[in-house]
């Protein structure tokens, strides 16, 4: 049994970082890579915090984990020292442990009831316990590639190699059937190869899973193009019994009517962190460097927080981010996101720690060129943002017409995505956008397409990396029904899920 006083014995103690001047110095994770007998110690404390409450919100679909991980069983083996069973535990619910240990964002944490009330301490550190557990795991071989011992003889195609691609692959692998994930990019992994960056998640981390898809038999090809140059739809019908489309919502959101949106220096976030993503892994200096610029990264969610710490590294003169909206509070108003839900708070990223600043409630209204045609300066306004409560349309007024012009030699929009790209594939297959550029399903996850299932963004439109998982994970269970009819894998998300939230 759980030790119930364990919060007030243990302060909360999040994963140490790199000090800043050595983690702008390289690529590498910003967290501290503490010796194993010392980070085993320091983990223990902190999963004793757990309560293993009568009803453990943390560990609830709606408001916590989407995979459904069983945190307060895992918290106490933990706590105990049975890293062994830990790790089985917490495989039980989650292929990828080490991809959610490092970049959820954490729902659980929001949703724990330690974090209920500032009194107790804050919530356990859910995310460090799992990406401890998932460490030790590969460092003591728990990590095993599960064959099959069965063969259903019936093929499946996965097309796209995310983290939902991925999740699904692995799902059906092991349930034998002869599963090939197709990936047009050189490499697989999807945004956890060429978007997120490596000081986030090291791509080895990536790399050694997919040594374990592969020798559990699942096949890649990669530099395919299902639907256009690569495999034809035709030939993908002809060849499977069943098709996953988990291929992301990658289509960037642009601003074209802000004037000087086509000069030189203005890109969109992706085309920044996919040649720096490159570079790490070897191809050659990116194209896009922010070395010796004054950088302007406009949108203030993940991805922008990505650039942000990119421009750093690579060596910006100033990095400043802007948000279009007011500051959030620092700590959670429960007028307005009420625990358990996520809450509307400052996230503050390690990116933000080592440089540069953050600006609230502005937007741009130009961007100033040199007589080359590269963007110099940029205009900001102050602005207030509004939704009307009817259309639920959102619309962004200034506050007055003063106007403050700040150098930029570089400006990247990190305002978000908007669905899947457009590709041959889809007309291929007959299938269409819904409005918000994602592809739709049934509740058994198949589109209009018969035998054509999806998962992730692709679905969801972009989200979260857990979420992938879980959609992965649940799209496997449907294909399994679908070509044996019946199942026995986990599906732990509804296509409807949807997290709570206070409308
Ligand atoms: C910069 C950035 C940072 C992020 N950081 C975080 C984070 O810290 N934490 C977090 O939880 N989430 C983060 N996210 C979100 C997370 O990465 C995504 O939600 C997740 O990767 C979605 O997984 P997916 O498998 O659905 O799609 P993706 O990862 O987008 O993979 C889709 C794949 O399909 C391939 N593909 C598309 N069409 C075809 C085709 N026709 N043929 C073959 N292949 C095809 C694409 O090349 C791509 O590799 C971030 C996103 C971005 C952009
Ligand atoms: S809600 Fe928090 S304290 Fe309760 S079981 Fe989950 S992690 Fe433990």
């Amino acid at each position: 049994m759980a030790d119930p006083n364990g919060f007030m014995s243990f302060p909360r103690k999040d994963a140490p970082k790199r000090p800043v001047d050595e983690r702008l110095g390289d690529w590498r994770e910003v967290y501290a890579a503490l010796a194993p007998s010392e980070r085993d110690t320091q983990v223990r404390k902190q999963a004793t915090r757990c309560m293993d409450c009568g009803i453990p919100f943390c560990h609830s679909g709606s408001a916590g984990c989407p995979l459904g991980n069983l945190i307060p069983e895992w918290n106490d083996l933990v706590r105990r020292g049975d890293w062994e069973l830990a790790s089985e535990r917490l495989h039980a619910t989650n292929n990828f442990p080490e991809f959610t240990g490092k970049l959820c964002p954490a729902p659980c944490e929001a949703a724990c009831v330690l974090a209920i009330s500032p009194d107790s301490g804050g919530a356990v550190t859910i995310k460090r316990v799992e990406e401890t557990i998932a460490e030790v795991s590969w460092d003591n071989n728990y990590v095993e590639a599960r064959v099959s011992a069965v063969s259903s003889g019936k093929r499946v195609a996965v097309v796209g190699s995310g983290p939902a691609g991925l999740a699904a692959a692995q799902q059906l692998t092991r349930a034998g059937h002869e599963v090939t994930v197709f990936e047009r990019d050189d490499r697989l992994g999807g945004l956890l190869r060429y978007g997120i960056p490596e000081f986030k998640m090291e791509k080895k981390v990536l790399d050694r899973r997919l040594a374990q898809l592969r020798a559990e038999g699942t096949k890649f090809v990669t530099g395919c193009e299902v639907g256009g140059s690569g495999l034809s739809v035709e030939e993908l019908r002809a060849s499977f019994d069943a098709v996953v489309l988990a291929v992301g919502a990658l289509q960037g959101r642009d601003a074209p009517d802000i004037p000087g949106r086509d000069l030189k220096g203005v890109h969109l976030a992706m085309e920044h962190l996919v040649p720096a993503n490159r570079e790490c892994e070897g191809d050659g200096p990116t194209s896009i460097s922010a070395a010796g610029k004054h950088v302007l990264v406009i949108g203030g969610g993940d991805t922008g927080a990505d650039c942000y710490g990119t421009a750093t590294r690579q060596g910006a003169l100033s990095v400043t981010q802007l948000d279009q909206y007011p500051k959030p509070p620092d700590v959670r108003d429960d007028a307005r996101s009420p625990w358990p839900v996520w809450p509307v708070v400052l996230r503050t990223y390690p990116a933000h720690e080592e440089s540069g600043e953050r600006r609230f409630a502005v937007a741009v209204s130009r961007f100033i060129g040199d007589s080359d045609g590269h963007v110099r300066l940029v205009e900001l306004q102050k602005v207030r943002v509004e939704r009307d409560p009817a259309t639920g349309l959102r619309s962004v007024t200034p506050v007055s017409d003063d106007v403050e012009a700040i150098p930029a030699d570089m400006v990247l929009l990190a305002i978000g995505f908007e669905g899947v790209e457009q590709m041959p594939l889809l007309d291929g297959l007959g299938l269409s956008l819904t409005k918000r550029g994602t592809l739709s399903c049934g509740s058994d996850w198949q589109t209009s397409a018969p035998g054509v299932f999806v998962c992730g963004d692709a679905h969801r439109g972009a989200s979260l990396v857990v979420w992938a998982i879980a959609e992965g994970r649940s799209v496997a269970n449907a294909v399994d029904a679908y070509l044996t009819g019946a199942s026995d894998l986990p599906a732990p998300v509804h296509p409807t899920a949807l997290p709570l939230a206070v409308v």
